[in-house]
């Protein structure tokens, strides 16, 4: 039995490759932040905090949360469901920072077992679907340009939900002839997204996900009931008690680790999903390949998956689970298998 855990952190600032744009605006600069947690042998556990805006954090907000859930940091690592409720007990908001706080847990257990989080969860690394990559908001011919630049990626999600998507979406297919997913990011209204439904089956749409606010389980039900293509929910979807409620108003839920604020939580998710028959994705934020590889774990369990967060950035401080072409390649090294770059 160690001594307490002691944690460490840094703010890191990343920028993506190009500016990116969603139906709630655009950011290039994003501050991440990464935890260290470090036993009595000086084994280290690391994991990444990535604020949302959407739910009104930001690096600063981490921080001031690390302070808080620090004395609520377990004594023994392993103790991994104690803890994840402890630290829910000392700070019930603020997600992200849980998450890395959780992360750096498991990294910790999986390195001090000397086995990867996959195997230590008894998954086969070779499940794991393919991953798509994101194309954000532009002009059509910036839009062009970006989906010949995501030449080797087989699978394309692009941002819709403003007054352009018909021009968006014509520009993209002009170019290219892969499956495509769209996310409103909850941009329309019910009725907007039901008259955009010829116009996303024209276009071959696999997949729809977002399309109306969080709040609104009835719309998101409404579009559902009108729509061929799955409808999945994001924003309306943070933790486990968050899906039976959407049972039969969505096909599926994504799992944003900054959302649900732990692994374990992340877990329960899958399995209260699947109770409900619903498929499951996950999706990320702007992350490096710290974060990206804390999601990329899960991903045997999963039907679809988005996780080109890391791939967007210029540079990424860290090495983990690659993801080149959309194929995952889980790290075999212990813990989340993440080294600095
Ligand atoms: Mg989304």
């Amino acid at each position: 039995m160690s001594a307490a855990l002691r944690l460490a952190y840094e703010v890191l600032e990343v920028r993506t490759r190009h500016p990116f744009t969603i139906a709630r605006g655009t950011t290039e600069a994003y501050r991440r932040v990464w935890v260290r947690l470090t036993d009595a042998d000086g084994c280290e556990g690391w994991g990444e905090a990535d604020p949302s805006p959407y739910y009104g954090e930001t690096a600063e907000t981490v921080v001031a949360a690390l302070h808080r859930l620090e004395p609520a940091l377990p004594t023994d690592p392993f103790d991994l469901e104690s803890a994840e409720a402890a630290l829910v007990r000392a700070d019930p908001g603020d997600a992200s920072a849980r998450m890395a706080v959780s992360a750096a847990l498991h990294d910790l257990v999986g390195k001090r077992l000397g086995v990867p989080l996959w195997k230590l969860w008894g998954l086969d690394p070779a499940r794991a679907p393919l991953s798509s990559f994101t194309i954000g908001l532009a002009e059509p011919e910036v839009l062009r340009a970006k989906v010949r630049e995501a030449d080797a990626w087989p699978i394309l999600k692009i941002k819709v939900g403003t007054p352009d998507d018909e021009r968006v979406l014509r520009a993209v297919r002009e170019v290219t002839d892969k499956p495509l997913r769209v996310d409103a990011n909850a941009g329309w209204t019910p009725e907007q997204a039901i008259a955009r439904l010829p116009l996303l089956e024209e276009m071959g749409v696999e997949l729809i996900e977002q399309p109306v606010p969080p709040g609104d389980v009835a719309g998101l039900a409404a579009v559902h009931r009108a729509s061929r293509i799955p409808i999945v929910a994001d924003e309306s979807c943070r933790v486990a008690a968050d899906i039976p409620p959407l049972a039969g108003a969505v096909d599926g839920i994504s799992i944003k680790l900054a959302k649900c604020g732990s692994l374990r939580e992340a877990l329960r998710m899958v399995a209260v999903a699947r109770a409900h028959r619903l498929s499951v994705m996950v999706g990320c934020m702007v992350e490096t390949s710290l974060g990206i590889t804390a999601a990329a774990h899960l991903t045997p369990l999963l039907d679809v998956v988005d996780l080109d967060g890391a791939a967007l950035l210029a540079q990424d401080p860290f090495t983990g689970a690659s993801i080149d072409g959309g194929r995952i390649a889980l790290p075999t090294a212990p813990g989340l298998g993440v080294t600095k770059r």
